[in-house]
């Protein structure tokens, strides 16, 4: 099959975008990147799908989400983090069931292929749900199942019960085209040293990834020094924590040396602006990560405190606000803003088979149109045009391994007890 358009932004090491592109897609992978007309005239007798007035992109990479959480989106807005956890979502979710999971999950994943996610790093309890329904509609992911010191916690009475859900849960899913089972304690608040070293455990023998939220208030630093007497980057380092295999989510309350720190322990940091931003959690320092080297990517958090799960407009956010934090417009730059996107995203759930549209790589892509909206007109550069202007509903089919997940227009499966809507997500 060849997809067509007038651009192709391939992401690749010399950031191409190609005029009048195609790429060709073979069992799921791209198998050629061009100029359209090269590619038909290689591969006559393809099947060809031209968008015309339109940009093909990598897929969009949403590395830190919590994607049951649908259900809870608009409840407890405007408060700060602590006051919003305790009050609002620790009650509720001491309620919630696999099915509601699962469901809130299905949701979610339908909200990130309407608008050009084909990745994303979720972390969260009773994580089977999530498993179904990434599975079912098609997206590529990282899931973590979520551990606190506060037993019962839903999913494991006790942490030998839990960790021996997640043994299985891992087991289950190894060697899935799509899934893989990652560790993710909550955060140093709410976990304990035994806690932590029992996931970093469980990840060296499983192979499993690790993934936590770190230093995202000051309240955690401040706490965190009084209870052990080091920052969060410096507990977790003292734990062994800092791995290859480790993201970690946030990360906005962190020294420059604490940056090259995470670098030097080939750790990705997940910027997540809406959620810091909405909860008046302070402004991660990414232009110094970036400029420092560590691997940045970008992530919506929870659709509780962003409240949408749009990367789009995650970008747009991320760009500006690096803008603003710095008050220099050169800081963040719409490349900068896509490459944490895609590039970052791949680097966050350890896969490089994402990211860019190169021979080899996953046939992860969406279409953005640069016709039907008057806001993505004229597109002088489809970058800038993604990041500055759309919304992410302009997009018109979001593909992952060369399979269609969502196409505008296309009616959805019918679920009992949903509504019918725009969109579509193969069943
Ligand atoms: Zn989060």
């Amino acid at each position: 099959m060849i997809y067509a358009a007038d651009w192709i932004v391939t992401q690749n090491p010399r950031r191409e975008k190609i005029r009048r592109g195609a790429i060709l897609v073979r069992d799921g992978r791209v198998a050629a990147v061009g100029p359209a007309r090269e590619i038909a005239a290689a591969h006559p007798g393809e099947q060809v799908e031209d968008f015309g007035q339109a940009a093909i992109f990598p897929g969009l990479v949403d590395s830190h989400c919590h994607l049951p959480m649908s259900p809870l989106r608009g409840l407890g807005d405007d408060k700060p983090l602590f006051a919003w956890l305790q009050e609002d979502i620790f009650p509720r979710e001491a309620r919630l069931t696999q099915e509601a999971v699962y469901e809130g999950a299905l949701l979610s994943c339908r909200e990130l292929a309407r608008t050009g996610c084909t990745s994303f790093y979720d972390m969260y309890m009773l994580e089977e749900g999530v498993f179904a329904a990434a599975d079912e509609t098609g997206l590529r992911g990282v899931l973590g199942e979520n551990v606190t010191r506060f037993f019962p916690q839903l999913g494991g009475a006790t942490r030998e019960a839990l960790f021996a859900r997640m043994r299985g849960n891992i087991a289950a899913w190894s060697g899935h085209p799509r899934l893989r089972a990652a560790v993710c304690p909550h955060a140093p608040y709410t976990t304990d040293p035994e806690i932590l070293r029992a996931c970093r455990e469980l990840c060296d023998e499983t192979g499993a990834l690790f993934g936590m939220h770190l230093a995202e208030t000051q309240k955690e630093t401040d706490d965190c020094v009084a209870e052990h007497g080091l920052r969060p980057v410096e507990y977790c380092d003292s734990l062994g924590l800092l791995r290859p295999d480790a993201t970690f989510f946030h990360c906005v309350h962190v020294t420059p040396d604490e940056i090259a720190l995470l670098r030097d322990r080939g750790c990705v940091a997940v910027h997540n602006p809406a959620s810091n931003m909405k909860l008046a959690s302070g402004t991660a320092p990414v232009p110094a990560m970036v400029r420092a080297g560590l691997p940045v990517a970008l992530g919506t958090d929870g659709p509780a405190s962003n409240n949408q799960q749009n990367m789009v407009r995650e970008m747009w956010l991320a760009a500006l606000l690096g803008k603003a934090s710095a008050g220099d417009p050169s800081a963040m730059t719409a490349q900068m803003a896509l490459d944490m996107a895609t590039l970052g995203g791949a680097a966050a759930l350890h896969d490089p088979d994402i990211g860019s549209l190169e021979p080899g790589k996953h046939a992860d892509f969406f279409v953005l149109d640069l016709a039907a909206e008057p806001n993505t007109t004229p597109a002088h550069d489809p970058v800038s045009t993604l990041v500055y202007a759309a919304t992410g509903h302009e997009t018109r089919l979001t593909a992952v391994s060369g399979r269609p997940i969502y196409r505008k227009g296309a009616p959805r499966p019918n679920r009992e007890g949903e509504r019918g809507g725009g969109g579509a997500l193969s069943p």
